[in-house]
């Protein structure tokens, strides 16, 4: 075989075979195939596509690529969940430590923010001693002891995605539907999962473009997977609004303490957290419905089951021992913390999320380029929502930086990112669940 010839054919429009996928696959892992190659290949599916039997058959081969989890020791259900990344979005949080509380282990393999979206290790990262890159052997404990891990990625994991990934991102081929269902799946499915809800996010701060490209991605993930044997669901939700109130690493952390503990509950947070738990729940038959599901998860919250897993979580991965009880004391926040007031008064008619996630990178909290060092301290909270009335006494945010230039580029950003108006504005959660 030869991968000119795999090429060519994509390029005609042809049907590739498994044999044909694999073969180009072990050729971007051994680098027997050349950037050059696998930038054409991936141009030509850019532009052809792929049928579900090929995108199954790639993300299988980029699974298997590299080492692959095996959790047959555990006696429950092992589940995770992906987001496609938004703004204040630290679900993954709050979500873990509540399924494990519920009799499911979610060894969670995540990764870094990059652009406008964070990042779940990030936030880890603002916890003093908590290892992200733990070795093999903790990382199956803890998941075992505690049931959740929350980790980043290790290099033995989906090493050819690795590779067709950072080619992607500078030819041009990343927005590929085809593309992102295998390279998502191939990662995920290597952490030897039963079970995955996908939080596919739409609106103004989302990933994909618009609703009906979220639905479509939506779709290819739910078909891809549940085609490569992992029982798999989508929930499509709202990002037209960061999703907390807050946004930032270390301030994003705070915020998911205090949910845990139920001090400050974000609502929609709140509604999104809890399907998605559910879903997970049901789709691995630890209940019998979503309504079950909801219930349990609300009481694991309620109860403070799932806020006693999270502290379990984080002194088992080397973080402080009373990090629920004394959260304050060990995270670092900014010190300059100042309220940001819009122009005039009135009610939010929309929120250019994106722009909101751009003002915490500028500020350091985010990167641009994936080796960006990044300042954990810094971001935003008290974020106002669609809907939410603004006037001379009520901020539309609060900046956290190091100095007034971080403070008026963050105010300007914001500011512009808030319209304001006369009417009032309906807020969203979960607009779908796609199931397979
Ligand atoms: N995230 C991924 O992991 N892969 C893609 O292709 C796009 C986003």
């Amino acid at each position: 075989m030869l991968p000119q010839e795999i090429i060519r054919k994509k390029r005609d429009g042809g049907i590739l075979s498994n044999d044909e996928i694999q073969f180009f696959v072990d050729g971007i892992t051994n680098g027997d195939v050349t950037e050059g190659q696998i930038s054409a290949l991936a141009m030509a599916v850019f532009f052809r596509g792929m049928e579900l039997d090929e995108r199954v058959a790639l993300t299988l081969a980029m699974r298997d690529s590299g080492s692959v989890l095996d959790w047959s020791e555990l006696n429950g259900p092992v589940v995770d969940k992906h987001s496609t990344g938004g703004v204040g979005d630290n679900v993954s949080l709050m979500l873990a430590p509540a399924l494990a509380a519920c009799g499911a282990f979610v060894p969670m393999i995540s990764g870094r923010g990059l652009g406008h979206t964070g990042g779940t290790l990030d936030k880890f990262d603002s916890i003093p001693g908590y290892v992200t890159q733990p070795d093999n052997a903790l990382f199956r404990k803890v998941t075992r002891e505690v049931g959740c891990a929350i980790i980043g990625q290790t290099a033995d994991l989906a090493p050819a995605d690795k590779r067709f990934y950072g080619i992607r991102d500078v030819t041009a081929t990343v927005e590929s539907i085809h593309l992102i269902t295998a390279s998502i799946l191939s990662k995920k499915l290597a952490a030897g999962l039963q079970g995955l809800v996908l939080d596919v996010k739409s609106g103004s701060g989302a990933f994909m473009p618009s609703h009906e490209e979220s639905v479509a991605l939506a779709q290819s993930l739910v078909t891809v997977a549940n085609g490569a044997g992992v029982k798999t669901s989508a929930l499509i939700t709202d990002m037209n609004e960061p999703l907390a109130t807050a946004a930032g690493n270390a301030i994003e952390m705070k915020n998911a303490v205090q949910f845990l503990t139920g001090d400050v509950i974000d609502p929609r947070n709140w509604d999104i957290t809890v399907a998605l738990c559910a879903e997970m729940l049901f789709i691995v038959g630890l209940v019998a419905s979503r309504d079950e599901g909801t219930a349990k998860i609300e009481k694991a919250f309620r109860s403070g089951a799932a806020a006693e897993k999270f502290g379990q979580m984080v002194a088992a991965l080397g973080g402080p021992l009373d990090f629920i009880e004394n959260m304050e004391d060990h995270l670092k926040l900014a010190p300059m913390v100042v309220d940001i007031f819009a122009d005039g008064e009135g009610v939010v008619q929309s929120i250019d999320t994106r722009e909101v996630g751009i003002a915490v990178v500028e500020l350091g909290g985010g990167r641009l380029r994936a080796a960006d060092p990044i300042d954990h301290s810094v971001g935003l909270d008290s974020l106002a929502g669609l809907g939410h009335k603004i006037d001379a006494n009520t901020p539309v945010a609060r900046v956290y930086a190091h100095n007034q230039d971080q403070v008026a580029k963050a105010t300007t950003r914001v500011k512009a990112a808030y319209k304001l108006g006369p009417d009032p504005v309906q807020s969203h959660t979960v607009y779908d669940i796609i199931e397979g």
